[in-house]
């Protein structure tokens, strides 16, 4: 079992799921995040807090997404990384280098708003109830 990172992340790498995931199994290409279905534990610790919704269960894909369950796995077997050390920053699956660029004003607004989100946690930190 596995999640996996589908296509609303491209374009958009804010990271916030990296800092979850507790086995270091989310990886960074040129324009998205990967997950390496042979390290994820099924633990559900990235999936709440992508601010897009571009993590899912391999059993909960959409229909229209069920393709990225291959990209994600794909991308590892391109790589060829031996076991255990990272393999980020080596390009990206051909189905997601072919991608047109994502929207940019909404990428924006996906960054205003983790921002914001940032500092309402930083907030309650020095303002507790
Ligand atoms: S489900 Fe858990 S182990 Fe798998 S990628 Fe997400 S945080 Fe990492
Ligand atoms: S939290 Fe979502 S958008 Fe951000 S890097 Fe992870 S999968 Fe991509």
């Amino acid at each position: 079992m596995t999640y996996v990172i589908a296509q609303p992340c491209v374009d958009i790498m804010d990271r916030a799921c990296v800092t979850e995931c507790p086995v270091d199994c989310i990886y960074e290409g040129a324009r998205t995040l990967y997950i390496n279905p042979q390290e994820c534990v099924d633990c559900h610790a990235c999936e709440p807090v992508c601010p897009v919704e571009a993590i899912f269960h391999e059993h909960d894909l959409p229909e229209h997404w069920a393709h990225y369950l291959a990209v994600n796995a794909e991308y590892f077997e391109e790589a060829a990384c031996p076991p255990g050390e990272r393999c980020d920053a080596v390009g990206d699956h051909p189905v997601v280098a072919a991608l047109p660029p994502q929207n940019a004003v909404h990428k924006k607004e996906i960054s205003v708003f983790t921002v914001a989100k940032e500092e309402a946690a930083d907030a309650d930190l020095w303002f507790p109830l």
